[in-house]
């Protein structure tokens, strides 16, 4: 473990200027995002393409000879659709069942800690919803050791589970002999990061580790005293068995113009999916990311990381999506950002075994000179979207 200032620049290759984009909110500190000549990001950019330049019905026709060239005629599951039970794997389980007559098998990786409206929101998706699904959960010891390990070398609490997240349903895949494998959106191309999928329907399994495990992938941990066997559940299948199962990783966003908060309405009136009854902490919305009570911590890191918080995010995507404007996203930006997640804070530092004087002391080690400063013995943005 270390508190040693970290090259936060040079670790995410990160531009050493604060830009903002001239459309959204989001900065150039987004790991992999790209601004153009006029000051506008590569997620605008995608966003204004996606309502002009994309023949939906051409999509959606491509999508149906997915599905036909799928479809199992013996009863068995012909497309794996990964879902929290949340608003947007719902809507994709949703619509290839009942709109394109496919029959899904869901997966779920557990959260590390569910709330009460997480398991609430899954439970509904199987009974209301009607899906079958398997949810795996991993040994909690091992996965608070992986976690407490995650936080104190990357900063981030969350990698444990993205690595479930990631490899697990490509795992159940091969067991179960599915070659499709149907994802919501594609977070680089919708958020902005690597645009080189932003006209693909699918994604490249090599990509994972350098998108999603920052260049340490699960084998990692064994340096760090994680046994062979308790890195397992984290592991992808062999390459070689992906291969063989011809799986394919699509993107529902790629078929179907891709509108969080129309997910939301539809999975609210379909899938029983119910909203929290207060606000997410660090943002204004209350059907986002419900699921895991360890969720805030991860948010607050990349805000003290990127300076780019839950609310920042949530703004951006709206922006986009015209639902606000960019005025009033900066506005909630400034309101919500900086918000320290407290609800869950204990317990999640009790489930890491770390202590508040370890938690500061690795999150101040994260704040690069290049974004942040001390005034009044404060810690402050430098640069942000409303000045
Ligand atoms: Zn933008």
């Amino acid at each position: 473990m270390s508190f040693d200032k970290k090259d936060v620049v040079s670790l995410y290759k990160l531009p050493s200027t604060v830009e903002f984009c001239k459309k959204c909110t989001i900065s150039n500190q987004r790991p992999r995002i790209s601004f153009d000549e006029w000051g506008v990001c590569s997620a605008c950019n995608f966003a204004e393409y996606k309502q002009t330049h994309i023949d939906w019905d051409k999509r959606e026709k491509e999508l149906q000879d997915l599905c036909d060239r799928n479809r199992k005629s013996d009863g068995s599951y012909d497309v794996l659709v990964p879902v929290s039970g949340g608003k947007d794997g719902g809507f994709v389980a949703h619509m290839l069942k009942n709109e394109y007559g496919m029959n899904p098998l869901t997966v779920t990786w557990s959260p590390s800690l569910y709330t009460d409206i997480g398991r609430k929101n899954l439970d509904n998706f199987i009974h209301i919803g009607g899906y079958d699904n398997i949810l795996g959960s991993v040994n909690g010891a091992v996965h608070r050791e992986m976690m407490r390990l995650a936080f104190l070398h990357m900063g981030d609490n969350f990698q444990p589970f993205i690595y479930g997240q990631t490899n697990f349903p490509l795992k159940v895949a091969v067991q179960h002999g599915i070659s499709l494998i149907m994802y919501g959106e594609n977070g680089e191309v919708e958020y902005g990061g690597d645009m080189k999928n932003a006209h693909k329907a699918t994604r490249d399994i090599e990509d994972h580790d350098g998108h999603y495990f920052s260049g340490k992938p699960p084998e990692f941990w064994e340096e760090h005293g994680i046994s062979k066997s308790d890195i397992f559940p984290y592991l992808p299948p062999p390459y070689s068995k992906t291969v063989e199962n011809e799986t394919e990783i699509h993107f529902m966003g790629y078929y179907h113009c891709w509108d969080p908060q129309e997910n939301f309405y539809y999975c609210a009136e379909n899938n029983g999916f119910q909203i929290n009854t207060e606000r997410s902490e660090g943002t204004y919305s209350k059907y986002a990311s419900l699921d895991d009570k360890t969720d805030g911590l991860h948010y607050y890191l990349a805000y003290i990381k990127f300076g780019i918080g839950r609310a920042t995010s949530d703004t951006a995507h709206e922006i986009r999506d015209g639902k606000i404007t960019r005025e009033e996203g900066a506005a909630l930006v400034k309101k919500y950002d900086s918000e320290v997640p407290k609800r869950y804070f204990q317990e999640t530092l009790d489930y890491m075994g770390i202590t508040e004087e370890i938690f500061h002391r690795v999150v101040d080690s994260w704040r690069s000179p290049h974004l942040w400063e001390k005034k009044g013995g404060e810690w402050v943005l430098k640069y942000t979207v409303w000045q």
